[in-house]
């Protein structure tokens, strides 16, 4: 399969040529034409590397309504330094796409600073677990209009203790939603939190 295939918009495939993304990768083969076509949740068991931050980032960039201000995408991530990378290859890849706007929130940073970026208005938001609970508790984060929820390096999420606080976002978001966990491994945990948050699940694994 080719990118042109895959039923992409022109601003987001010109957005990945200049990238000099040639061929799409297996996990990327696997998500994009899905997430374009299915409101399913996915459960992707899939390495770093391979890709997976555009695997579940082009079909959420494509699939936000650019006319809407609100925060309609949360992607959870377990470390700032990953956080901010999702974010800055979301910025690449939605370079062509106009109005499209993300946000980015870590801890241990001025909690003030990303206030005002989320004022702005951001319709993608990538957070470490902790932070993001902070300001959805603060109502700076605004979860009622959110369609997609990513949970990525969820192992990692959970390894790092952010277990309560993954539970409280996903108990605090919206029940109509499509839910995308990727894990490198699936220790029971995980199974639990795909069995509680969860549902009609369609599995990928790369
Ligand atoms: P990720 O697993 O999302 O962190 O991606 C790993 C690296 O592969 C990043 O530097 C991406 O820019 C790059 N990458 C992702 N998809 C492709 C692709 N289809 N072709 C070439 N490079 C890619």
């Amino acid at each position: 399969t080719l990118f042109k295939e895959m039923g992409l918009s022109t601003e987001i495939q010109s957005a990945i040529e200049e990238l000099g993304f040639e061929q799409p990768t297996p996990v990327q083969e696997e998500t994009i034409p899905f997430l374009l076509e299915s409101t399913q949740d996915v459960v992707a068991l899939a390495q770093t590397g391979t890709g997976k931050t555009a695997a579940f980032g082009l079909p959420i960039i494509q699939q936000i309504d650019t006319a809407k201000k609100s925060i309609q995408a949360l992607i959870l991530s377990p470390t700032r330094e990953l956080a901010m990378q999702i974010a800055n290859d979301l910025k690449k890849y939605s370079k062509n796409t106009p109005q499209f706007k993300s946000a980015v929130v870590y801890g241990g940073s001025d909690i003030r600073a990303q206030i005002k970026e989320l004022e702005r208005g951001a319709q993608v938001v990538v957070g470490t677990p902790g932070r993001t609970l902070d300001l959805i508790k603060r109502s700076k984060l605004k979860v009622t209009e959110i369609r997609w929820v990513v949970l990525d390096e969820a192992d990692e999420m959970l390894s790092m203790g952010f277990k309560d606080d993954l539970d409280a976002i996903l108990e605090n978001s919206p029940e109509e939603k499509q839910t995308l966990l990727f894990s490198a491994t699936m220790p029971k945990e995980i199974v639990a939190i795909s069995q509680k948050y969860m549902k009609d699940i369609h599995e990928i694994s790369v």
